[in-house]
């Protein structure tokens, strides 16, 4: 299992990527929110993108709008040095933990 602290780049991959499938994503969700005429091609979007689009509901959209933002942060946090710490109590996140979730700023504890 790889450590956040013996390789970063590891984990900065696993977040580049998680940016984009979110970024991608949002990007489709907000492309739905212009209900345009729907035989009509929404840019690259084929319609039943736009379908599922808009049956994406605010909420969902608000979610990964933070998930982007705390992969945008655990970014930031890796060229700190800081990355793989607990935001809140400083104790180290389990790499497992991480490899599942690279974006999350807590440990186990701190995020119940
Ligand atoms: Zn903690």
């Amino acid at each position: 299992m790889p450590h956040p602290k013996e390789d970063p780049d590891h984990f900065r991959d696993l977040l580049h990527e998680r940016i984009e499938k979110l970024e991608a994503s949002l990007a489709v969700a907000n492309a739905g929110d212009d209900t345009v005429a729907p035989d009509n091609a929404i840019g690259r979007l084929s319609r039943m993108e736009a379908i599922q689009a808009q049956s994406m509901n605010a909420a969902t959209r608000l979610k990964q709008e933070k998930r982007l933002k705390r992969a945008r942060a655990a970014l930031d946090r890796l060229d700190e040095g800081t990355y793989g710490n607990c935001t809140t109590c400083g104790d180290p996140i389990p790499p497992g933990r991480l490899e599942i979730m690279p974006e999350t700023p807590l440990c186990v504890e701190c995020a119940r």
